[in-house]
């Protein structure tokens, strides 16, 4: 049985890149640094062998054909999901210079409230070393903000070895933290002030009001308990000496979560004119960090890209405009969107493949194929390993397949 290490893990865009897997015949298991979530990733099956065509075995040149020619003939395509690395998402951009398609990832919805507060007020963020190096005080925002980052607590609160930060980090919490979450943060004695639905906005404004008075405020109408943690908190925020603010947009009730996110930034700027205080949000997993980053690049649009113009523009993607979909889920067994409109589906998981027009079988990336992916600060790219011969091809290397049978595309 061969033991790898040093392995990335692709299953939330933490990347944590200290796993060590084993090998058997192709199976995967994870014998040192798992969580649940990548226990399970590593564990699936190998991908489908068999591409189709309306649910019909095909071999992968008349599949790769048929989706190419579905392509063409769609007038307003949609390439979706993008779970996919960083190659993968070239390519899919590629893809939809030449088709005129427009690109939406899975999660856009949650990156955009995160986008909206840094377009109308800037921002201030950290990077996750800095958070496990440096931040003595930090106040998570949300419900249960690390639930899908599961080693978040373990790595960057709880590390046992840090540059500048020593073992006992002050924690609060504005909202109503998972049950892994408190056992985690036990020995730190978080403070907090659970709230529902828009009590955790109105919970910051209390804060940032009573921090930037630098007084008592008229809590007459507050209860005495939550007035004295507030209290409390303000006090480990005027002490810290690099404070940092977590949130997850997907952990926030989505009516709430522009006016939260906006306040936190807000709340960030007054605290920066005396110190040192910055943000982190968790998000960008199933290739959504990479999504944004070289969307960025390319296109100057970190999302909801659109060709359709015959130019990139960033003016956002209505999926019930579209006439055809290109659905790319590498990471989960996400079905695509029910869009009643011809679909490609190119995945590891079978998941809608009997309902596509289209299916044809791509690898995990970081499993199947060797990669690149960028992690939730935005900072780092880390490099993803290839982990078994299932002969599944990268995303990549099928949306080049299929760009030279589009008529005008470039080999
Ligand atoms: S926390 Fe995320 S990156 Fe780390 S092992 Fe778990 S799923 Fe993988």
């Amino acid at each position: 049985m061969a033991s790898v290490d040093n392995v990335t893990c692709p299953f939330c865009s933490l990347l944590c890149d200290d796993l060590t897997l084993r090998a058997q015949k192709n199976q995967l298991s994870v014998s040192a640094n798992a969580c649940r979530l990548a226990r399970q990733g590593f564990s699936a099956p190998q991908p489908a062998s068999k591409a189709s065509i309306k649910g019909v075995p095909a071999t992968t040149g008349q599949a790769v054909r048929a989706a190419a020619a579905l392509m063409q003939k769609s007038r307003k395509p949609l390439i979706g999901g993008l779970g996919t690395d960083v190659n993968g998402i070239r390519a899919a951009l590629q893809l939809a210079e030449k088709t005129d398609a427009a690109l939406l990832h899975s999660q856009e919805s949650q990156s955009l409230h995160n986008l909206k507060a840094l377009q109308a007020r800037g921002g201030i963020t950290a990077t996750l070393a800095e958070v496990k190096n440096r931040a003595d005080v930090i106040i998570f925002i949300g419900n249960n903000v690390c639930g899908n980052y599961p080693r978040f607590i373990e790595r960057f609160i709880n590390a046992p070895h840090t540059l500048f930060a020593g073992q006992h980090r002050k924690l609060a919490y504005m909202g109503r933290p998972g049950r892994t979450e408190l056992n985690g943060c036990d020995g730190h004695e978080p403070v907090v002030i659970s709230g529902q639905g828009d009590e955790i906005a109105e919970n910051l404004a209390l804060l940032r009001a009573l921090l930037s008075d630098g007084q008592l405020l008229d809590f007459g109408n507050i209860p005495a308990a939550k007035a004295r943690k507030l209290e409390k908190v303000a006090d480990l925020v005027r002490d810290a000496k690099y404070g940092v603010l977590v949130w997850n947009p997907a952990a926030l009730p989505e009516d709430q979560a522009d006016m939260v996110i906006g306040s936190a930034q807000d709340l960030l700027r007054d605290l920066n004119a005396k110190q040192r205080f910055a943000g982190l949000s968790l998000g960008g997993s199933n290739g959504g960090a990479s999504w944004q980053c070289v969307a960025t690049w390319q296109t100057g649009f970190p999302a909801a890209v659109d060709f359709n113009g015959g130019y990139p523009s960033g003016g956002g993607v209505h999926p019930a405009d579209v006439d055809s979909l290109l659905w790319i889920s590498g990471f989960t067994e996400a079905a695509p969107p029910a869009l009643e409109v011809p679909t490609v589906i190119l995945s590891p998981y079978r998941a809608g493949a009997s309902d596509a027009d289209v299916y044809i079988p791509t690898g995990v990336p970081g499993i199947d194929h060797a990669g690149t992916l960028f992690r939730t600060d935005g900072v780092i790219s880390l490099p993803l390993k290839k982990l078994r011969e299932s002969g599944a091809p990268a995303a990549a290397a099928v949306i080049g397949q299929v760009l030279s049978h589009i008529t005008g595309a470039a080999g």
